[in-house]
């Protein structure tokens, strides 16, 4: 399935892998995300949200979008049929107004993850060492502060380990405030799942888990980003 999807990708000369495959690619590594479906129409949109069970969360799937709450393209929280529908509409003429010019495929229709606390999971290649794994918290920690950590791969458990400790903002990991302490297991396991699947697969260039909801109990990707090297 990874290969299929990333060879159909390649096939058609495309090094963007949209939210929707980016999630198959990584659920059938055995990571955990919030799968998506893509729905060309309103009433496939409402169709899906239907089989998947509300609330659901939409979002456009557009090669020229990368980011999709910029241009309005993300609605969280849609409660019934209704509401699926009209986020359909909005969804596409607000994108529309914003950036005209989009290609646009569709939109990615998929669960409603519980609120946990935003971690950010990213893969990037260094001319010199390779893949490189990083690790931090999401929103303001990850944009302004640049509070992340760094590990070549392949990581040992203990390179895991040590990543979610050295970042500054770990206090919020560890159950800040009465705040439940996320699953560090978890996000331990998720960083050894990752820095194996990018060794196996060099045609990655880069990818972005952003965010990822930690729990108490285990850890989910909600936004997915998948970047081949040009064939
Ligand atoms: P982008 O990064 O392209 O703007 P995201 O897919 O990351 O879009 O969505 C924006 C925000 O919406 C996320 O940071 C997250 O807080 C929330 N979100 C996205 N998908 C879900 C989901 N399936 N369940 C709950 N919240 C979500
Ligand atoms: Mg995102």
């Amino acid at each position: 399935m990874a290969n299929t999807i990333i060879e159909s990708a390649r096939r058609s000369g495309r090094t963007l892998l949209s939210e929707v495959e980016s999630k198959q690619v990584l659920e059938e590594a055995g990571i955990s995300t919030t799968r998506a479906r893509l729905a060309a129409t309103r009433d496939e949109a409402v169709r899906y949200a239907t089989e998947i069970g509300f609330p659901v969360v939409m979002k456009i799937i557009s090669p020229d979008i990368s980011h999709k709450s910029d241009v309005g393209g993300v609605a969280l929280n849609l409660a019934d049929a209704t509401a699926v529908g009209a986020a359909f509409v909005e969804m596409l003429r607000r994108v529309g107004a914003a950036q005209p010019a989009a290609l646009i495929e569709g939109v990615s229709v998929q669960t409603m993850a519980k609120p946990g606390t935003e971690v950010i999971i990213g893969m990037t290649k260094d001319p010199q060492f390779g893949p490189v794994l990083m690790f931090g918290l999401g929103g303001v920690m990850v944009e302004v502060l640049k509070d992340v950590a760094f590990r070549i791969v392949p990581i040992t458990d203990r390179d895991a380990n040590q990543m979610i400790h050295d970042i500054k903002g770990f206090p919020v990991l560890a159950g800040f405030r009465g705040q439940a302490p996320a699953d560090i297991g978890a996000l331990k396991a998720l960083l050894m799942q990752l820095s194996g699947f990018v060794a196996a697969h060099p045609e990655i260039e880069e990818l972005d888990l952003n965010p990822v909801f930690a729990y108490d109990d285990g850890a989910i990707a909600v936004d997915a980003r998948i970047v081949l090297s040009p064939a």
